[in-house]
Protein backbone atom coordinates (compact mmCIF):
# COMPACT_ATOMS: atom_id res chain seq x y z
CA UNK A 1 0.00 0.00 0.00
CA UNK A 2 1.58 3.38 -0.72
CA UNK A 3 2.02 5.90 1.78
CA UNK A 4 -1.16 8.48 2.60
CA UNK A 5 -0.69 11.73 0.38
CA UNK A 6 -0.22 15.07 1.92
CA UNK A 7 -0.04 18.78 0.03
CA UNK A 8 1.54 21.18 1.84
CA UNK A 9 0.43 24.88 1.36
CA UNK A 10 2.65 26.98 3.54
CA UNK A 11 1.58 30.70 2.33
CA UNK A 12 2.33 33.46 3.00
CA UNK A 13 3.98 35.38 6.43
CA UNK A 14 4.41 33.44 9.50
CA UNK A 15 2.93 30.13 7.42
CA UNK A 16 6.49 29.18 6.33
CA UNK A 17 8.17 29.64 9.38
CA UNK A 18 5.15 27.42 11.57
CA UNK A 19 4.86 25.12 8.58
CA UNK A 20 8.18 24.49 9.06
CA UNK A 21 8.08 22.96 12.98
CA UNK A 22 4.99 20.77 11.46
CA UNK A 23 7.82 19.24 8.84
CA UNK A 24 9.28 17.95 11.25
CA UNK A 25 6.87 16.67 13.85
CA UNK A 26 5.91 14.62 10.13
CA UNK A 27 8.92 12.86 9.82
CA UNK A 28 9.09 12.46 13.30
CA UNK A 29 5.94 9.81 12.95
CA UNK A 30 8.24 8.86 9.52
CA UNK A 31 10.87 8.13 11.94
CA UNK A 32 9.87 7.15 15.31
CA UNK A 33 6.28 5.34 14.43
CA UNK A 34 6.38 4.08 11.22
CA UNK A 35 4.00 6.31 9.80
CA UNK A 36 5.33 7.72 6.62
CA UNK A 37 3.54 10.56 4.11
CA UNK A 38 4.41 11.37 0.74
CA UNK A 39 4.53 15.23 1.31
CA UNK A 40 4.56 17.44 -1.93
CA UNK A 41 4.33 21.33 -1.35
CA UNK A 42 3.05 24.03 -3.40
CA UNK A 43 2.23 27.74 -3.44
CA UNK A 44 -1.06 29.93 -2.26
CA UNK A 45 -2.46 33.24 -1.71
CA UNK A 46 0.38 35.26 -2.04
CA UNK A 47 3.61 33.26 -2.83
CA UNK A 48 0.99 31.87 -5.66
CA UNK A 49 0.37 35.39 -6.76
CA UNK A 50 3.62 36.42 -6.81
CA UNK A 51 4.67 33.58 -9.35
CA UNK A 52 2.20 32.71 -11.18
CA UNK A 53 -0.73 35.98 -10.70
CA UNK A 54 -3.62 34.40 -9.30
CA UNK A 55 -4.03 32.82 -5.20
CA UNK A 56 -4.61 29.40 -6.40
CA UNK A 57 -2.59 28.13 -9.66
CA UNK A 58 -4.94 25.52 -11.40
CA UNK A 59 -2.49 22.70 -11.09
CA UNK A 60 -2.05 23.19 -7.68
CA UNK A 61 -6.25 23.31 -7.15
CA UNK A 62 -5.85 19.88 -9.23
CA UNK A 63 -2.84 18.67 -6.55
CA UNK A 64 -5.52 19.75 -3.61
CA UNK A 65 -8.19 17.35 -4.93
CA UNK A 66 -6.06 14.02 -5.60
CA UNK A 67 -4.50 13.69 -2.40
CA UNK A 68 -5.55 12.43 1.21
CA UNK A 69 -5.04 15.76 3.11
CA UNK A 70 -4.03 19.31 2.49
CA UNK A 71 -2.15 21.42 5.08
CA UNK A 72 -2.57 25.19 4.68
CA UNK A 73 -0.54 27.66 6.50
CA UNK A 74 -1.87 31.11 6.56
CA UNK A 75 -2.26 33.96 3.40
CA UNK A 76 -2.71 37.54 2.95
CA UNK A 77 -0.42 40.54 4.20
CA UNK A 78 -0.23 44.08 3.37
CA UNK A 79 1.78 43.78 0.55
CA UNK A 80 -1.43 41.98 -1.18
CA UNK A 81 -3.77 44.61 0.77
CA UNK A 82 -4.55 46.67 -3.01
CA UNK A 83 -4.82 43.90 -5.49
CA UNK A 84 -7.82 43.42 -6.81
CA UNK A 85 -10.70 41.30 -5.29
CA UNK A 86 -10.63 38.41 -7.63
CA UNK A 87 -7.02 37.74 -6.98
CA UNK A 88 -6.66 38.26 -3.25
CA UNK A 89 -4.96 36.25 -1.24
CA UNK A 90 -7.93 34.96 0.54
CA UNK A 91 -9.38 33.64 -2.65
CA UNK A 92 -6.84 31.26 -3.01
CA UNK A 93 -8.41 29.83 0.61
CA UNK A 94 -11.64 30.47 -0.22
CA UNK A 95 -11.41 28.39 -4.08
CA UNK A 96 -9.86 25.17 -1.93
CA UNK A 97 -12.91 25.38 0.07
CA UNK A 98 -15.09 25.79 -2.11
CA UNK A 99 -14.14 23.36 -5.08
CA UNK A 100 -13.13 20.55 -2.73
CA UNK A 101 -17.04 21.31 -0.91
CA UNK A 102 -15.31 21.12 2.42
CA UNK A 103 -19.45 21.64 4.09
CA UNK A 104 -18.27 20.90 7.71
CA UNK A 105 -15.76 23.07 9.86
CA UNK A 106 -14.09 21.63 13.00
CA UNK A 107 -12.94 24.20 15.35
CA UNK A 108 -12.33 22.87 18.70
CA UNK A 109 -12.39 25.09 21.79
CA UNK A 110 -9.21 23.44 24.28
CA UNK A 111 -7.82 24.98 27.42
CA UNK A 112 -4.41 23.77 28.63
CA UNK A 113 -4.26 23.75 31.94
CA UNK A 114 -1.48 25.35 31.74
CA UNK A 115 -2.61 28.11 30.17
CA UNK A 116 -5.98 28.46 31.75
CA UNK A 117 -4.79 32.18 32.96
CA UNK A 118 -4.81 33.16 29.97
CA UNK A 119 -8.52 33.39 29.35
CA UNK A 120 -10.37 36.38 29.49
CA UNK A 121 -12.96 34.05 31.51
CA UNK A 122 -12.26 32.69 35.34
CA UNK A 123 -9.95 29.88 35.47
CA UNK A 124 -12.39 27.48 36.73
CA UNK A 125 -15.22 28.39 34.23
CA UNK A 126 -12.16 27.27 31.40
CA UNK A 127 -9.77 25.20 33.51
CA UNK A 128 -10.09 21.72 31.36
CA UNK A 129 -12.34 23.14 28.63
CA UNK A 130 -12.75 21.01 25.38
CA UNK A 131 -15.66 21.62 23.29
CA UNK A 132 -15.39 21.56 19.66
CA UNK A 133 -17.81 23.97 17.12
CA UNK A 134 -19.02 22.04 13.73
CA UNK A 135 -20.02 24.71 11.32
CA UNK A 136 -21.83 24.35 7.82
CA UNK A 137 -19.09 26.41 5.61
CA UNK A 138 -20.47 26.24 1.53
CA UNK A 139 -23.70 27.26 2.38
CA UNK A 140 -26.07 29.72 4.03
CA UNK A 141 -26.08 33.69 4.09
CA UNK A 142 -23.11 34.19 2.91
CA UNK A 143 -24.24 32.30 -0.41
CA UNK A 144 -27.57 32.68 -0.68
CA UNK A 145 -29.27 34.34 -3.63
CA UNK A 146 -30.47 36.75 -4.41
CA UNK A 147 -27.97 39.14 -2.70
CA UNK A 148 -26.68 42.62 -3.57
CA UNK A 149 -27.34 46.27 -3.11
CA UNK A 150 -30.32 47.57 -5.54
CA UNK A 151 -32.41 50.97 -5.07
CA UNK A 152 -35.70 50.89 -3.97
CA UNK A 153 -37.94 53.65 -3.29
CA UNK A 154 -34.67 56.32 -3.93
CA UNK A 155 -33.20 54.20 -1.33
CA UNK A 156 -30.50 51.93 -1.19
CA UNK A 157 -31.79 48.20 0.16
CA UNK A 158 -28.51 45.71 0.78
CA UNK A 159 -30.02 42.05 0.67
CA UNK A 160 -28.92 38.82 1.33
CA UNK A 161 -30.58 35.30 1.65
CA UNK A 162 -29.76 32.81 4.27
CA UNK A 163 -31.10 29.55 2.16
CA UNK A 164 -30.63 25.59 3.08
CA UNK A 165 -31.45 22.57 1.29
CA UNK A 166 -32.41 19.55 3.69
CA UNK A 167 -29.31 18.01 2.32
CA UNK A 168 -27.07 20.44 3.01
CA UNK A 169 -27.95 20.66 7.08
CA UNK A 170 -28.64 16.33 7.07
CA UNK A 171 -24.92 16.19 5.74
CA UNK A 172 -23.85 18.88 8.53
CA UNK A 173 -25.24 17.00 11.24
CA UNK A 174 -23.91 13.46 10.17
CA UNK A 175 -20.22 14.77 10.58
CA UNK A 176 -21.68 16.53 13.92
CA UNK A 177 -22.76 13.01 15.04
CA UNK A 178 -20.39 11.36 13.56
CA UNK A 179 -17.43 13.77 15.71
CA UNK A 180 -19.67 13.26 18.96
CA UNK A 181 -19.41 9.93 18.93
CA UNK A 182 -15.56 9.70 19.04
CA UNK A 183 -15.64 12.29 21.75
CA UNK A 184 -18.49 13.05 24.39
CA UNK A 185 -21.28 11.56 22.50
CA UNK A 186 -23.26 15.24 23.27
CA UNK A 187 -24.20 17.38 19.82
CA UNK A 188 -26.22 20.79 20.56
CA UNK A 189 -27.50 21.85 17.49
CA UNK A 190 -28.29 25.79 17.33
CA UNK A 191 -29.89 28.00 15.42
CA UNK A 192 -32.90 30.91 15.47
CA UNK A 193 -36.09 28.28 14.92
CA UNK A 194 -38.18 30.97 16.55
CA UNK A 195 -37.43 33.58 14.39
CA UNK A 196 -35.92 31.85 11.16
CA UNK A 197 -37.77 29.53 8.32
CA UNK A 198 -34.36 28.16 8.14
CA UNK A 199 -33.93 27.31 11.30
CA UNK A 200 -37.59 25.44 11.57
CA UNK A 201 -35.99 23.27 8.66
CA UNK A 202 -32.59 23.14 10.50
CA UNK A 203 -34.38 21.41 13.76
CA UNK A 204 -36.49 19.20 12.04
CA UNK A 205 -33.76 18.04 9.95
CA UNK A 206 -31.07 17.44 12.67
CA UNK A 207 -33.95 15.78 14.10
CA UNK A 208 -35.03 13.67 12.00
CA UNK A 209 -31.25 12.54 11.01
CA UNK A 210 -30.65 11.75 14.95
CA UNK A 211 -34.23 9.51 15.28
CA UNK A 212 -32.86 7.77 11.83
CA UNK A 213 -29.34 7.11 12.23
CA UNK A 214 -27.54 8.71 15.58
CA UNK A 215 -29.91 7.79 18.41
CA UNK A 216 -27.58 6.38 20.89
CA UNK A 217 -25.84 10.20 20.67
CA UNK A 218 -27.75 13.10 23.19
CA UNK A 219 -29.15 15.57 21.32
CA UNK A 220 -30.29 19.36 22.62
CA UNK A 221 -31.18 22.45 20.28
CA UNK A 222 -30.50 26.20 21.78
CA UNK A 223 -31.39 29.35 19.85
CA UNK A 224 -28.24 30.64 18.68
CA UNK A 225 -28.41 33.82 21.01
CA UNK A 226 -28.90 31.80 24.44
CA UNK A 227 -25.92 29.62 22.64
CA UNK A 228 -23.67 32.49 22.86
CA UNK A 229 -24.52 33.05 26.42
CA UNK A 230 -24.02 30.16 27.46
CA UNK A 231 -20.44 29.55 26.26
CA UNK A 232 -19.27 32.56 27.99
CA UNK A 233 -21.52 31.14 30.97
CA UNK A 234 -21.12 27.49 31.38
CA UNK A 235 -19.16 25.97 28.40
CA UNK A 236 -17.71 23.11 29.56
CA UNK A 237 -22.00 21.51 29.47
CA UNK A 238 -21.00 21.50 25.67
CA UNK A 239 -19.22 18.78 23.85
CA UNK A 240 -19.85 18.94 19.63
CA UNK A 241 -22.21 22.27 19.01
CA UNK A 242 -23.68 22.24 15.35
CA UNK A 243 -24.89 25.22 13.69
CA UNK A 244 -24.79 27.34 10.54
CA UNK A 245 -22.19 29.09 8.59
CA UNK A 246 -23.32 32.21 9.83
CA UNK A 247 -23.98 31.48 13.45
CA UNK A 248 -21.00 29.64 13.42
CA UNK A 249 -18.36 31.96 12.53
CA UNK A 250 -19.57 34.38 15.09
CA UNK A 251 -20.07 31.30 18.17
CA UNK A 252 -16.89 30.09 16.96
CA UNK A 253 -15.00 32.97 17.52
CA UNK A 254 -16.34 33.40 20.69
CA UNK A 255 -15.27 29.90 21.65
CA UNK A 256 -11.90 30.87 20.36
CA UNK A 257 -11.29 33.48 22.95
CA UNK A 258 -12.18 31.03 26.05
CA UNK A 259 -8.91 29.63 25.27
CA UNK A 260 -6.51 32.56 25.00
CA UNK A 261 -4.11 32.74 22.06
CA UNK A 262 -4.75 32.40 18.20
CA UNK A 263 -1.29 30.64 18.44
CA UNK A 264 -3.01 27.87 19.48
CA UNK A 265 -6.12 27.10 17.62
CA UNK A 266 -5.81 24.82 14.85
CA UNK A 267 -9.36 23.70 12.17
CA UNK A 268 -10.37 21.39 10.15
CA UNK A 269 -12.60 21.30 6.39
CA UNK A 270 -14.02 18.16 6.04
CA UNK A 271 -16.24 17.14 2.68
CA UNK A 272 -17.28 13.76 1.43
CA UNK A 273 -15.53 10.42 1.48
CA UNK A 274 -13.47 10.06 -1.59
CA UNK A 275 -12.90 6.51 -2.93
CA UNK A 276 -10.63 5.32 -0.33
CA UNK A 277 -12.87 6.25 2.07
CA UNK A 278 -11.32 8.76 3.76
CA UNK A 279 -13.19 12.36 3.54
CA UNK A 280 -11.61 15.26 1.70
CA UNK A 281 -9.89 17.26 3.85
CA UNK A 282 -8.33 20.76 4.99
CA UNK A 283 -6.13 21.75 8.06
CA UNK A 284 -5.28 24.81 8.70
CA UNK A 285 -4.64 26.99 11.91
CA UNK A 286 -7.03 29.58 13.06
CA UNK A 287 -4.34 32.72 12.97
CA UNK A 288 -3.69 33.98 9.85
CA UNK A 289 -0.12 35.34 8.39
CA UNK A 290 0.64 37.54 10.94
CA UNK A 291 2.82 40.84 9.03
CA UNK A 292 3.32 42.30 12.28
CA UNK A 293 5.82 39.21 14.07
CA UNK A 294 6.57 37.07 10.52
CA UNK A 295 10.30 36.54 9.78
CA UNK A 296 11.34 37.66 13.22
CA UNK A 297 11.11 33.77 14.77
CA UNK A 298 8.45 34.68 17.05
CA UNK A 299 5.81 32.68 16.03
CA UNK A 300 3.79 29.92 17.91
CA UNK A 301 3.73 27.15 16.12
CA UNK A 302 1.11 25.06 17.59
CA UNK A 303 -1.86 25.95 16.39
CA UNK A 304 -0.47 24.54 12.58
CA UNK A 305 0.91 21.03 14.98
CA UNK A 306 -2.39 20.36 16.71
CA UNK A 307 -4.10 20.90 12.94
CA UNK A 308 -1.65 18.07 11.76
CA UNK A 309 -2.92 16.51 15.16
CA UNK A 310 -6.39 17.04 13.53
CA UNK A 311 -5.53 15.39 10.39
CA UNK A 312 -4.03 12.33 12.03
CA UNK A 313 -7.51 12.05 13.66
CA UNK A 314 -9.71 12.72 11.34
CA UNK A 315 -8.23 12.17 8.08
CA UNK A 316 -5.86 8.98 8.75
CA UNK A 317 -7.69 7.24 11.81
CA UNK A 318 -4.66 7.59 14.38
CA UNK A 319 -6.97 8.67 17.27
CA UNK A 320 -3.94 7.29 19.49
CA UNK A 321 -1.09 9.03 17.82
CA UNK A 322 -2.81 12.60 17.75
CA UNK A 323 -3.53 11.84 21.63
CA UNK A 324 0.09 11.18 21.86
CA UNK A 325 1.23 14.60 19.86
CA UNK A 326 -1.56 16.97 21.63
CA UNK A 327 -0.16 15.08 25.36
CA UNK A 328 3.29 16.25 24.40
CA UNK A 329 2.50 19.65 23.55
CA UNK A 330 0.12 19.58 26.78
CA UNK A 331 3.30 18.53 28.49
CA UNK A 332 5.53 21.17 27.36
CA UNK A 333 3.12 24.07 27.96
CA UNK A 334 3.09 22.41 31.86
CA UNK A 335 6.98 22.55 32.12
CA UNK A 336 6.80 26.21 30.94
CA UNK A 337 7.68 26.54 27.40
CA UNK A 338 6.27 29.93 25.90
CA UNK A 339 6.50 31.97 22.72
CA UNK A 340 5.85 35.46 23.11
CA UNK A 341 2.13 35.42 23.05
CA UNK A 342 1.75 32.89 25.76
CA UNK A 343 4.13 35.14 27.93
CA UNK A 344 2.66 36.23 31.03
CA UNK A 345 2.20 39.85 32.23
CA UNK A 346 5.73 39.09 34.24
CA UNK A 347 8.03 38.74 31.00
CA UNK A 348 10.26 36.13 30.37
CA UNK A 349 12.48 35.34 27.63
CA UNK A 350 10.23 33.89 25.24
CA UNK A 351 11.20 30.72 22.59
CA UNK A 352 11.70 31.15 19.28
CA UNK A 353 9.20 29.05 16.52
CA UNK A 354 11.83 26.67 16.19
CA UNK A 355 12.82 26.29 19.84
CA UNK A 356 9.85 25.33 20.87
CA UNK A 357 9.01 23.20 17.75
CA UNK A 358 12.52 21.10 19.21
CA UNK A 359 10.76 20.74 22.94
CA UNK A 360 7.71 19.26 21.34
CA UNK A 361 9.79 16.90 19.50
CA UNK A 362 11.99 16.23 22.49
CA UNK A 363 8.80 15.17 24.31
CA UNK A 364 7.12 13.43 21.43
CA UNK A 365 10.44 10.99 22.08
CA UNK A 366 10.11 11.14 25.81
CA UNK A 367 6.63 9.84 24.71
CA UNK A 368 7.97 6.13 23.30
P1 LIG B 1 -3.55 37.35 12.39
O1 LIG B 1 -4.18 36.11 12.90
O2 LIG B 1 -2.56 37.20 11.32
O3 LIG B 1 -2.87 38.13 13.63
C1 LIG B 1 -3.60 38.67 14.72
C2 LIG B 1 -2.64 38.87 15.92
O4 LIG B 1 -2.32 37.61 16.49
C3 LIG B 1 -1.31 39.50 15.52
O5 LIG B 1 -0.88 40.36 16.54
C4 LIG B 1 -0.37 38.33 15.41
O6 LIG B 1 0.98 38.65 15.67
C5 LIG B 1 -0.93 37.37 16.45
N1 LIG B 1 -0.71 35.98 16.04
C6 LIG B 1 -1.41 35.28 15.10
N2 LIG B 1 -0.91 34.05 14.97
C7 LIG B 1 0.10 33.95 15.83
C8 LIG B 1 1.01 32.91 16.16
N3 LIG B 1 0.97 31.70 15.55
N4 LIG B 1 1.96 33.14 17.08
C9 LIG B 1 2.02 34.32 17.72
N5 LIG B 1 1.19 35.34 17.48
C10 LIG B 1 0.24 35.15 16.53
O7 LIG B 1 -4.75 38.30 11.91
P2 LIG B 1 -4.69 39.75 11.20
O8 LIG B 1 -3.54 40.54 11.74
O9 LIG B 1 -6.05 40.27 11.30
O10 LIG B 1 -4.43 39.42 9.67
C11 LIG B 1 -3.14 39.43 9.06
C12 LIG B 1 -3.25 38.89 7.65
O11 LIG B 1 -3.65 37.52 7.70
C13 LIG B 1 -4.29 39.61 6.79
O12 LIG B 1 -3.79 39.71 5.48
C14 LIG B 1 -5.50 38.69 6.84
O13 LIG B 1 -6.30 38.82 5.71
C15 LIG B 1 -4.81 37.35 6.88
N6 LIG B 1 -5.62 36.26 7.50
C16 LIG B 1 -5.48 35.04 6.96
C17 LIG B 1 -6.14 33.96 7.53
C18 LIG B 1 -5.91 32.59 6.95
O14 LIG B 1 -4.96 32.40 6.22
N7 LIG B 1 -6.72 31.61 7.28
C19 LIG B 1 -6.92 34.14 8.66
C20 LIG B 1 -7.02 35.41 9.22
C21 LIG B 1 -6.36 36.49 8.63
Amino acid sequence: MSNPSLLILAGDGIGPEVMDQVKRVIDWFGEKRDMAFDVSEDLVGGAAYDKHGVPLHDDTMAKAQEVDAVLLGAVGGPAYDDLDFSVKPERGLLRLRKEMDLFANLRPAQCFDALADFSSLKKDIVAGLDIMIVRELTSGVYFGEPRGIHVENNERVGVNTQRYTESEIARAARAAFDLARKRGNKVCSMEKANVMESGILWRDVVNEIHQAEYSDVELSHMYADNGAMQLVRAPKQFDVILTDNLFGDILSDCAAMLTGSLGMLPSASLGAPMANGRPKAMYEPVHGSAPDISGQGKANPIACILSFAMALRYSFDQGAEATRLESAIEKVLADGARTGDLMGPDGGTPMSTTQMGDVILSALDASL
